[in-house]
């Protein structure tokens, strides 16, 4: 079993918890270190009990307090070269470059992450494994490529990108070309983009859907569930949509991973879809 918990998703800031018995795991540190410690300690996590952080790319919404977590505890921060390039500011302590391609373990979870088409030097997410099971993090990505629909394929538990409702993302206050850069393929994923990657994907294993990176401007709670649910409409009871001001509960992520191949016919009825822009 894999239990994991966000201590919040949105466009301004992100982390996320991922442990075994005896490895924990933080996925990115998109809030101030006192928050930080505060959001991790509601959920029983000290510094001291982090194996190691993982960080998918360089935006402030994921590394906010990567520096001082770092300065101050020591934990090995694990990154590509391409975003230890740009964080090189932050001085941190104890760091381990990973190649975006290569799988590696930290403790007794192994880590298999994969590159995003996402508006970063060298961004990536993670397909997290132990004992067979396995959770994968989803956000921060344009497009969700066929490669990573790979990735995807089989997991038990997923954290998916439902960064903006389309019509909220128009009429809102951002600026034309703003709009843009989130929609295009190196921006974020919107609901109406999450709901087909889902349905591509689902199978009788996967038994935690958690919606994340919402934007507060572009998009409500509302609005992500029921865009998604739109197409999934069978994953109800198993969907949750992740907060940005508040950590979530644990979750335990169970059962087995399914082959790859099972999902082959999903994943090409997604691209028939036009679940890809
Ligand atoms: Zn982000
Ligand atoms: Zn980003």
């Amino acid at each position: 079993m894999l239990e994991v918990a966000s201590l919040g998703s949105g466009s301004s800031g992100n982390a996320t918890l991922v442990r075994s018995k005896t490895t924990t795991l933080l996925i990115d540190c998109g809030f101030t270190l006192k928050e930080s410690l505060k959001r991790m300690a509601s959920l029983g996590v000290a510094p001291s009990d982090l194996t190691a952080v993982l960080i998918s790319h360089e935006h402030s919404d994921h590394v906010k307090g990567i520096g001082p977590l770092s300065r101050k505890f020591g934990v090995p921060i694990h990154l590509t070269h391409g975003t230890y390039r740009r964080l090189r500011d932050n001085r941190l302590l104890a760091y381990e470059l990973f190649h975006a391609h290569a799988p590696f373990t930290l403790g007794d979870i192994e880590v298999d992450p994969f590159p995003t088409p996402h508006d970063a030097a060298e961004s990536c997410q993670f397909v997290l494994q132990h004992n067979g099971v396995s959770f994968v993090v989803a956000t921060d990505m344009g497009v969700c490529t066929p490669y990573i629909l790979k990735k995807l394929a089989g997991v038990n538990g997923v954290l998916i990108e439902c960064n903006y409702d389309d019509e909220m993302l128009r009429n809102g206050p951002y600026p034309p070309s703003l709009q843009h850069r989130i929609r295009g393929n190196f921006g974020h994923l919107g609901n109406v983009q999450a709901g087909p990657v889902l349905r591509a994907i689902d199978h009788p294993r996967l038994n935690r859907i958690l919606l994340g990176h919402l934007s507060e401007k572009n998009n409500t709670e509302d609005c992500a569930r029921n865009t998604v649910l739109a197409s999934l409409p069978q994953a109800a009871d198993r969907v949750t949509v992740l907060k940005q001001h508040t950590a979530s509960p644990w979750f335990a992520i169970t059962g087995e991973s399914m082959p790859i191949e099972n999902n082959a016919s999903h994943t090409e009825a997604l691209l028939a879809d036009g679940g890809q822009k």
